[in-house]
């Protein structure tokens, strides 16, 4: 996937948004077969993420904006995405502007998210303790789907 194309899929952001965004460096060579979900957090503007996912052959993607507060790193909590549980300062709520008029008018989407943005890699990679007995590559590949199946569900609630 280019630069170009990963910059046109934005559907909630203005064009100058999508141009302004910090693109990870090594796009061209990203293994999109098993990448559920391409997720990052801007370096150049901290509060911004960006999740991109293809859907139906084209890359869809969602600008994000990280709650500036922080939750306590005392609290578990998880990921509503990949479902792995941290400590609560590795966790952000993160708000998607809804695509469109909605979005215009300030409507949003929240969610809790891995705060790196993470989750493909977390979902095959950290298997939850209770699932250690089973197979780790088909665990891997239950989280994987469950992870898709999250993400679409959060981009279907932006694209509404
Ligand atoms: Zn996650």
């Amino acid at each position: 996937m280019t630069e170009q194309q990963v910059r046109r899929s934005f559907v909630n952001c203005s064009k100058g948004e999508a141009n302004s965004a910090t693109l990870p460096r090594d796009l061209a060579d990203l293994p999109w077969g098993e990448l559920e979900v391409l997720g990052w957090r801007d370096p150049k503007a901290p509060l911004r993420g960006y999740l991109v996912v293809q859907r139906e052959g084209r890359p869809v993607g969602v600008a994000l904006r990280a709650a500036d507060t922080r939750m306590s790193a005392r609290r578990t909590v998880m990921c509503l995405l990949c479902q792995s549980t941290h400590s609560g300062d590795a966790v952000s709520l993160c708000t998607a502007r809804r695509a469109g008029e909605a979005g215009r008018n300030g409507n949003t989407v929240g969610t809790y998210v891995c705060a790196d943005l993470g989750c493909a890699a977390r979902a095959r990679s950290e298997i939850p303790p209770w699932l250690r007995e089973r197979d780790p590559a088909e665990v891997g590949e239950e989280r994987a789907a469950e992870l898709r199946g999250q993400v679409e569900t959060f981009l279907d609630a932006v694209l509404r």
